[in-house]
């Protein structure tokens, strides 16, 4: 039996008139993922998207790419036979043993659908002969007996019957569902090296959107390690947003204008505030419509809301913070499902740290903040750090 993925969407398919745009979009992104396999083909039938390769020996690994492409809801192996009355309950009880083969299955169900109104055969009936033929086919040992449970089964056997092709398979790979890249614009994150950055980004690439990033640095205060661990966690992220530019500017010059000229408490917030000045003019450049931030109310000292106020107030551009009412465990959950908490965690110094002070203001007032700036060279500062910028392409694994 020649075994294809079949993959569902979730929200594209309660798209009204733009349906086939996101369809169309999320098949180019299927086709991307799965590149690397040989004669790897993806297709439309009937509603429903499938992906095949001639090596079916890596059709798990496949499905695994697959899954996490954005707006897949489900990826499934499923066998594909012909929509034949006379064949295709032979054809699941086959299924069955192979499948029992592999893993335990002591009990199961079956869910037909019939999409082919054509095919004489109707869905009940379809589960209730395709459950008959599996139990004889599954019981020649007495050791290893198959019956059936509709409650609780081992294995939901589903039989997806189409106008030439029949659909059977049981294990559903859970993908991330969202939107597919690229259908939402394009948005400059601010990425630090911690564990909330990574996550925001993730989250909008979710939503559709291409993912560009800023990363800012205080070397050589800050080590090539620091600057090394952000491209990491770049790397793990174009796994599921594709190539990703970062922008790496140095920050240095500025910290140390602001530690000579400002009140000491202020450090942070003028400095995110030069961060987002920065970010703006360089989402600009590279025509992206947002910009993105991890931050998170009451995080720390800088993300009190006075203190997001007075950084929000640094930019016209609208700043999309998609953690803002998380909580960090959350956070931390989602850092380890995408696999970027391991990297975060890693104990470099961030260019926030090197002139942290001991008592960062909670409660900025901009007035008093906008007159300390007055005494900076805001704009020469701006330009000679764009003077430092080194662009790296990372490309995903
Ligand atoms: P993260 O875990 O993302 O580093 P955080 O909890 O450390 O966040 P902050 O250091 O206050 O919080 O930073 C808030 C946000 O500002 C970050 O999520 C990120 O978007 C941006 N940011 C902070 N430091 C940098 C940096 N060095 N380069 C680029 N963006 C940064
Ligand atoms: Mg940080």
């Amino acid at each position: 039996m020649r075994k294809v993925l079949i993959i569902k969407y979730g929200e594209i398919a309660l798209k009204g008139m733009n349906k086939p745009y996101f369809e169309r979009v999320l098949m180019e992104r299927i086709r991307k993922a799965i590149k690397g396999f040989a004669e790897a083909s993806v297709w439309r039938y009937e509603g429903v998207v499938f992906a095949s390769t001639t090596e079916e020996a890596r059709l798990e690994e496949m499905a695994l790419e697959v899954a996490k492409v954005f707006g897949v809801a489900t990826v499934s192996i499923a066998a594909e036979v012909e929509s034949d009355p006379e064949t295709i309950f032979p054809d699941a009880a086959e299924y069955m043993r192979e499948a029992r083969a592999k893993q335990v299955i002591r009990t199961f169900k079956v869910e037909a659908k019939r999409s082919n109104k054509q095919f004489p055969i109707i869905s009940p009936e379809i589960a209730r002969k395709a459950g008959a033929s599996c139990l004889k086919g599954c019981n020649d040992d007495p050791d290893y007996p198959l019956t059936v449970n509709v409650h609780d089964p081992d294995c939901i056997l589903f039989m997806d019957v189409r106008r030439d092709k029949t659909y059977i398979y049981h294990d559903r790979l859970a993908g991330f569902g969202g939107l597919p890249l690229g259908t939402n614009g394009k948005g400059l994150v601010l990425l630090s090296g911690g564990i909330d950055s990574p996550v925001a980004s993730w989250m909008m690439a979710k939503r559709g959107m291409n993912i560009e990033a800023i990363h800012f640095h205080s070397y050589p205060f800050t080590s090539d390690r620091a600057k090394e661990k952000v491209l990491d966690l770049t790397k793990i992220l174009a796994g599921y947003c594709g190539r990703i530019k970062v922008h790496c500017i140095n920050l240095l010059e500025i910290q140390q204008a602001i530690n000579e000229n400002c009140p000491e408490e202020q450090m942070t917030i003028l400095s995110r505030r030069f961060m987002m000045k920065i970010a703006e003019r360089m989402a600009n450049d590279v025509k992206a419509d947002v910009l993105i931030t991890g931050e998170n109310i009451g995080q720390v000292a800088s993300q009190t809301v006075q203190g997001l106020v007075v950084t929000d107030n640094a930019v016209e551009l609208p700043v999309m913070r998609p953690l803002i009412a998380m909580d960090k465990v959350d956070i931390m959950e989602i850092a380890q499902k995408i696999g970027t908490f391991e990297t975060s965690i890693q104990p470099y110094e961030d260019c926030c740290t090197v002139f942290l002070p001991k008592h960062p203001s909670t409660k900025p007032k901009l007035e008093s903040i906008k007159l300390s700036e007055e005494s900076l060279d805001v704009e020469g500062l701006i330009k000679s750090a764009f003077d430092t910028e080194e662009v790296y392409v990372i490309n995903p694994e």
